[in-house]
C-alpha cells in the first residue's frame, strides 16, 4: 500500500488530505467536500500542472514574454515543453491570447501568451 499526503489546492481552505492507494482502490480522508477526493485521485494518478514561464522575443533587444499553458499538462511531460519553450524566438507584436505553441508534444499542450513583455 502507498501513502501520500496532499494539501487540496480548489479552494482556501486547503485540506490536509491521507491517501491511501492499494492498486486502483484509493482512500481519502481529511477532505472537506467531493472535490478533494478528486484531487487526490488525480494527483496519485496522473499529477497535472499549469505551467508558466517566459519565451524570449525575436528582437534584437532582450525582450521575453510570460505563457502558460491553457490547461494543466502531465508532470511527465513538462521538462520537454520546457526545454521546447526555453529555445523559443518568437516573431513580434505579441498580445495576451495569443497562440504561441500548439500541440507539442501531444495534441492536448496549448501555450499562450499572457501578455506582450517586457
Ligand atoms: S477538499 Fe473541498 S473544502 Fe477542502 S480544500 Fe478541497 S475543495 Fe476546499
Amino acid at each position: 500500500m502507498e501513502k501520500f499526503k496532499k494539501i487540496c489546492i480548489n479552494c482556501p481552505a486547503g485540506c490536509h488530505l491521507e491517501i491511501e492507494k492499494e492498486g486502483d482502490a484509493i482512500t481519502v480522508r481529511g477532505n472537506s467536500c467531493p472535490r478533494g477526493i478528486a484531487y487526490a485521485r488525480q494527483e496519485v494518478t496522473d499529477p497535472r500542472r499549469v505551467v508558466t514561464a517566459v519565451v524570449a522575443a525575436d528582437a534584437p533587444e532582450r525582450l521575453f514574454i510570460p505563457v502558460k499553458t491553457t490547461a494543466p499538462v502531465p508532470m511527465a511531460e513538462i521538462p520537454e515543453l520546457l526545454k521546447k519553450l526555453f529555445s523559443m524566438r518568437v516573431a513580434l507584436p505579441v498580445h495576451p491570447g495569443d497562440v504561441l505553441l500548439k500541440d507539442h508534444p501531444s495534441t492536448e499542450i496549448t501555450v499562450v501568451a499572457t501578455g506582450t513583455g517586457k
